[in-house]
């Protein structure tokens, strides 16, 4: 279970200003190409949105950033020194890379504060928690302050001994970013958060990302356009497994080509 990290084992450096490298990477199912020599950079502190219609390459993409599915050919680095090519999944979450999937994971019959206190882990545990605060039963004061801030932070500090099963959809979504949060990650990968979510939950989403980022890095994989607009940050769009435009919603709107593949679509 444990990893012993050489000493040599680089640290992230983003003194380029660049926390995520992807260089011409390609992935194929059979002959179709999922991803086609797509590449895309992302700065430290940046909150990047990316949209494209089903099948554009976005949720394959998050999988090759994770680990989860290598690419036939390319780069991904973390930093300007980590080859994420060449680590596992879980190496690559202890790295400080965690994703929220779709569906919300949280245990229903625990409380928030419960919840948020099983993902906790002390600062400076990137080798992960050790044996004795695992053993541990007692919360330490540490522990409750940075679950009270992180409670706070997701929007749910008036919720803390509420069972997480009586959450409403948005709030579980939100509580699931907060149990990524204790994690400590520095680029965090969000795919469509606001599905299901009321108006207001998508709007005070927008409000959550926006403001992790900064902290860390924020990518967000959403098909909702008001969501989209509302976070009003660079916008990637990607069209058969490539970055098709890049930039600001409102000059995407004006591109044709961007219309035509998908803006259209979604009106
Ligand atoms: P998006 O998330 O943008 O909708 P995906 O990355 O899920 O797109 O999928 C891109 C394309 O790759 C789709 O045509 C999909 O059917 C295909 N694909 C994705 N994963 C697999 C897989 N494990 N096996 C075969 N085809 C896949
Ligand atoms: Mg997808």
């Amino acid at each position: 279970m444990t990893e012993y990290r050489g000493i040599d084992e680089p640290g992230l450096d983003v003194s380029h200003g660049v926390i995520l490298y992807l260089e011409d990477l390609s992935v194929s199912f059979d002959g179709f190409k999922a991803l086609n020599a797509l590449s895309l950079t992302v700065d430290a502190g940046e909150l990047r949105c990316i949209i494209g219609p089903n099948g554009a390459g976005k949720t394959t993409l998050m999988d090759v950033i994770t680990g989860k599915t290598r690419p036939d050919s390319g780069s991904a680095w973390f930093g300007q020194q980590i080859d994420l090519l060449t680590r596992s999944e879980h190496e690559i979450v202890e790295l400080g890379i965690s994703r929220k999937f779709q569906k919300p994971s949280v245990f229903e019959r625990h409380t928030v504060a419960g919840n948020l206190s099983l993902a906790w882990r002390p600062p400076q545990g990137a080798s992960g928690k050790s044996v004795w605060a695992t053993l541990r039963h007692q919360q330490s004061g540490e522990e409750r302050d940075a679950i009270a801030a992180l409670a706070d932070e997701i929007g749910l500090l008036d919720h803390l001994e509420a069972p997480a099963g009586k959450l409403s959809h948005g709030q579980k979504q939100w509580l699931e970013i907060g149990l990524l949060l204790a994690q400590q990650p520095k680029l965090l990968l969000v795919d469509e958060p606001v599905a299901g979510m009321t108006q207001q939950e998508i709007y005070r989403t927008a409000e959550l990302l926006t403001r992790l980022a900064g902290d860390r890095s924020v990518v967000v994989v959403e098909h909702d356009m008001a969501f989209i607009r509302s976070i009003a940050q660079k916008v990637t769009v990607l069209h058969e497994g490539s970055v098709l435009a890049e930039g600001a919603m409102a000059s995407l709107q004006e591109d044709d080509h961007v219309r035509r593949v998908y803006l259209g679509e979604s009106g």
